[in-house]
């Protein structure tokens, strides 16, 4: 048996027992390269994510009465299982969602980093002591573990957003019931197995696994089960508000990781090397798959020939096929409904009036795969500027003002990361602060890391993950007013 098969896992796993789904149903995960079966898991639904609720419940006393210190132990050990078995992970990861090797790896790596960071923050869980309104009184505040946590998580990052959820859940002390998506639970459980073997108690860390057709109904029992204390959402904006909507019910904590639609803006005076460098990486990674992908560009006039001209002399390098091949450094799309959307936004943008520069057509062969695209021409009528594209196409906008190209880059109910290109430290500082974003990427592309807060504005989310912010989401802030009372006092009290 190879180190992937061993970690591939067919079970899900609930109270430290590795189980089937009560109905007994299973359901087949795809390879999106190949479009062979990697493997099957449990189709579980309502009656499993009780079940997967109760453990959690009866796990939270001994766990969050542990100390931090110890919390922290277990959690390094995670940490270090994870980086251990990067490469078999990897080569799960890419068998189920695509992505290639080096990519599935940075991203396994990566997952690892927030377990590393949230174990060591798991000990700076300050409270405070204020000093008192009042004479003869102490007034202290301290952090509480919320108790049951529920994590619903995506396909695209199939490991990095579980750790990036279960990590400080743990750390702060909660347990917790975590769904991942229908493509990808290969990663989660092998995670979960990890988990296990690291010495995480049985009834802390629960995987429940199960096809679209059974979301639902898992979602309803998450956001009503009055043992579940707050629920954290990484996927679109559109089930975000289901969820939100479900949890006002019994006014569970929601954290939420929504959509994002990011402008990557280009000045006359940036360095076009970087910017192109950026734009390669930020928009092709993972296919275009990530939440942070630039998906409207804007750049100046003055040097949107040679940026154009850069760009798709840089995507010739781009190798697409089956992620687990050598050399190849774009993966499939996910899904075939995927590659109709990518196909519904290029040919709008065509239809639109935009001009296709190279790509917009899917290749030969099996797989859900997308040919890299680029298209000049994009104006904010286009499907591909008002949605996510989620897909391995640029579509370059022109703008001349200065003045106009904040109200156009603010014009969308989405805010979660916003990309700028300039040399000039003034431009950099006076569009940085109006950008409505929560990340701002200023001359790069890379964005992301376990050690600052990674979030939205407006309809891209609520809350923050990683830094120190990234455990606040999972714990209560509890003021404790003492009034002193002397022996005297308590002496006449008693009498
Ligand atoms: P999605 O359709 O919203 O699914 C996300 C998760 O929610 C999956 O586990 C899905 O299960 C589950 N789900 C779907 N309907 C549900 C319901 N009614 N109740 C409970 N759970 C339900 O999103 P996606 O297509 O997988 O992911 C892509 C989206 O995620 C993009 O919009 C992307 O921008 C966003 N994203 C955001 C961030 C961030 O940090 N802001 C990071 C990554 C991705 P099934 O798979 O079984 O349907």
């Amino acid at each position: 048996m190879t180190s992937t098969e061993l970690l591939q896992q067919s079970c899900a796993y609930i109270d430290g027992q590795w189980v089937q789904a009560e109905s007994g149903e299973r359901l087949a995960v795809t390879n999106p390269a190949t479009l062979e079966e990697v493997g099957t898991v449990p189709d579980m639904g309502q009656q499993d994510a009780r079940r997967a609720i109760d453990a959690a419940q009866r796990a939270f006393p001994k766990w969050s009465s542990k100390t931090a210190k110890e919390r922290e132990q277990v959690l390094k050990e995670w940490a270090r299982l994870i980086r251990l078995n990067a490469p078999a992970l990897a080569a799960l990861l890419t068998q189920e969602q695509g992505k290639p090797l080096l990519e599935a790896r940075n991203e396994v790596m990566f997952a690892a980093s927030f377990v590393e960071w949230f174990a060591e923050e798991a000990k700076r869980t300050y409270g405070e002591v204020i000093p008192p309104a009042h004479a003869g009184m102490r007034f202290m505040v301290q952090k509480e573990p919320v108790g049951v946590c529920a994590g619903i998580t995506p396909w695209n990052l199939p490991s990095a957003m579980v750790t990036r959820k279960a990590a400080p859940a743990l750390a702060a002390g909660c347990t917790m019931v975590l769904k991942p998506a229908e493509h990808t639970p290969l990663s989660a459980l092998a995670l979960a197995a990890l988990a296990e073997q690291a010495g995480i108690p049985p009834g802390v860390f629960n995987v429940i696994t199960s096809s679209r057709k059974n979301a639902a109904e898992i979602g309803a029992e998450l956001t009503s089960n009055p043992n579940v204390a707050k629920v954290s959402f990484t996927g679109s904006t559109q089930v975000g508000k289901i969820l939100i909507g479900q949890c006002a019910e019994s006014v569970k904590r929601v954290s939420m990781e929504l959509g994002g639609n990011s402008p990557f803006i280009v000045l006359q005076d940036a360095d076009l090397k970087t910017a192109i460098q950026a734009a390669l990486f930020a928009k092709f990674r993972n296919a275009g798959q990530t939440c942070i992908a630039p998906n409207r560009f804007f750049v100046h006039e003055a040097v949107s020939h040679d940026f154009v001209q850069g760009l798709s002399k840089a995507m010739e390098g781009l190798k697409w096929g089956d992620g687990a091949r050598d050399g190849v450094n774009l993966g499939p799309l996910i899904s075939a409904q995927a590659v109709e959307k990518v196909e519904r936004h290029v040919n709008d943008a065509l239809n639109k009036g935009a001009a296709l520069v190279c790509g917009g057509e899917r290749p030969e062969g099996p797989g859900y795969f997308y040919k890299p695209t680029l298209l000049t021409g994009v104006t904010p009528e286009m499907l591909m500027t008002q949605e996510e594209t989620f897909g391995p196409v640029v579509g370059v906008g022109v703008f001349s003002r200065e003045e106009d190209l904040l109200k156009q880059v603010n014009n969308t109910r989405m805010g979660l990361a916003a990309y700028l290109f300039s040399s000039s430290a003034a431009r950099i500082q006076r569009l940085s602060g109006h950008l409505e974003a929560g990340i701002v990427g200023v001359n790069t592309g890379l964005i992301a890391t376990e050690v600052a807060p990674f979030g939205g504005y407006k309809e891209s989310g609520l809350g923050r993950e990683g830094a120190r912010q990234g455990i606040d989401e999972f714990m209560e802030t509890k003021f404790i007013c003492e009034a002193f009372v002397d022996e005297g006092n308590e002496a006449e009290v008693s009498a």
